[in-house]
């Protein structure tokens, strides 16, 4: 068993790592409180290469698989998880990639990585998040195009995507539900389409949400995501088995970096004539913390790595998911804990992880959907 990265992928960690201590940590709670996307800093990363590594080299990307990802989505969160989150302008290009046409391929793949494009992936709706079989904005086919209307919620970049995929349903009435939906490639510029932010998150403040509207949104048939109708659930669900185990490294990188923090306050903090971490007491939180941090990264790095050795896993990708959500939140708040009154202050900046750590938990399957996922692999999905 080999279990070190390669060459590539270390010096891309530590290109990932630089880039994230240079450009974010000064201005991490400015965007925070602004709730602003930060523009420069994803063009940066769009000239730096950290955007759709995934995508192979012939339609435009690195070509260095989904680990590339991982690792740069972990060392970014690691920094700070709000604008980390500028990795996902490339969302929904994994989707393209597997199941488009070649011809969706070739024109749509090397926009993300060359920075013409930020992407969004449109499921959840009001009356569908966990029950993505609830969802019920349609697409009717009409001659040569596609109508779309309904509405979508809680969408990742959806007041600065120029592209979307929206997933819909097509045939309502199709007595196999898993054949009822399709994804559609949508440009934001087609009369129709209405974005609306959330303001007001808990966290990942600079990471932009929206509801979406769409109002007879006329698409070409040749926006339909691969060659026939009704493959939208599959797609999805591939879709969502690799964001997992992006929101795994969110998890990872998030709770190393308050770990991070915790370690340098306790080192330095004089508390009853020792620093804080003389102690036995505070040793041992910080042992639990890392020994998590450590389960998490492994479970993620064997997800990651099984899936771009063609050996998919989705059992382990929700457990990666789950447990690393897990251990971002259990790390953020031992690591707030460890600062005392310090790290209830802003400035301090672990009360930001605090708050964006929850999030890890609730999206890309919250935490209990994880749970009946690794439950139905291991008991079969009819008990
Ligand atoms: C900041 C943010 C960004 C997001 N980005 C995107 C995006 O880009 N694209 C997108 O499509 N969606 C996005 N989402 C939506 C997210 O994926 C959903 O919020 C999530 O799937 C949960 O759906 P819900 O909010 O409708 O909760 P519900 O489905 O109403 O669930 C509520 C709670 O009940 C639990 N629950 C549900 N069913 C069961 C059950 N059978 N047994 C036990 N417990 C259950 C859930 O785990 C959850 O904890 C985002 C959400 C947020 C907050």
């Amino acid at each position: 068993m080999d279990f070190d990265l390669s060459g590539i992928e270390k010096d891309l960690q530590t290109a990932a790592r630089e880039f994230a201590e240079g450009e974010f940590t000064d201005v991490a709670q400015e965007y925070d409180a602004k709730e602003e996307f930060p523009m420069d800093i994803w063009r940066k990363a769009c000239e730096l290469g950290f955007i759709g590594t995934f995508i192979k080299e012939e339609y435009g990307g690195a070509g260095l698989g989904f680990m590339s990802m991982i690792l740069i989505m972990e060392q970014f969160w690691r920094v700070d998880p709000g604008i980390g989150n500028i990795v996902l302008a490339a969302f929904g290009n994994e989707a393209i990639q597997q199941f488009g046409t070649e011809d969706q391929r070739k024109t749509y793949l090397p926009l993300a990585p060359a920075g013409k494009a930020i992407w969004g992936c449109a499921v959840t709706e009001p009356n569908a998040g966990s029950d993505i079989f609830n969802v019920s904005t349609t697409a009717v086919k009409d001659g040569n195009e596609y109508v779309i209307n309904g509405n979508k919620m809680f969408i990742t970049n959806g007041t600065v995507a120029s592209h979307l995929i929206v997933f819909c349903i097509t045939n309502p009435n199709g007595k196999d539900r898993t054949k009822r939906y399709s994804f559609f490639i949508v440009e934001t510029d087609r009369p129709g389409f209405e974005a609306t932010k959330l303001r007001g998150k808990m966290g990942i403040r600079a990471s932009d949400t929206a509801e979406l509207s769409f109002s007879n949104l006329r698409v070409p048939s040749k926006s339909l995501i691969g060659e026939v109708e009704g493959e939208g659930f599959k797609q999805v669900m591939y879709t969502f088995n690799i964001n997992r185990l992006f929101a795994a490294a969110q998890g990872v990188g998030i709770a190393q970096g308050a770990i991070e923090k915790a370690i340098g306050h306790i080192s330095k903090r004089e508390v009853f004539g020792n620093t804080l971490s003389s102690y036995q007491g505070v040793q041992f939180m910080i042992a639990e913390m890392a020994t998590r941090i450590e389960v998490a990264r492994n479970m993620l790095y064997k997800a990651g790595w099984l899936i771009d050795n063609g050996r998919f896993n989705p059992k382990l990708v929700a457990m990666a998911k789950l447990f690393a959500g897990e251990t971002g939140v259990y790390v953020c708040n031992e690591a707030l804990q460890l600062h005392g009154g310090y790290g209830y202050l802003e400035e301090y900046g672990i009360g930001r992880l605090y708050r964006d750590a929850k999030i890890v938990e609730i999206y890309e399957g919250a935490r209990e959907i994880e749970k009946i996922t690794i439950a139905r692999e291991i008991l079969g999905r009819e008990k």
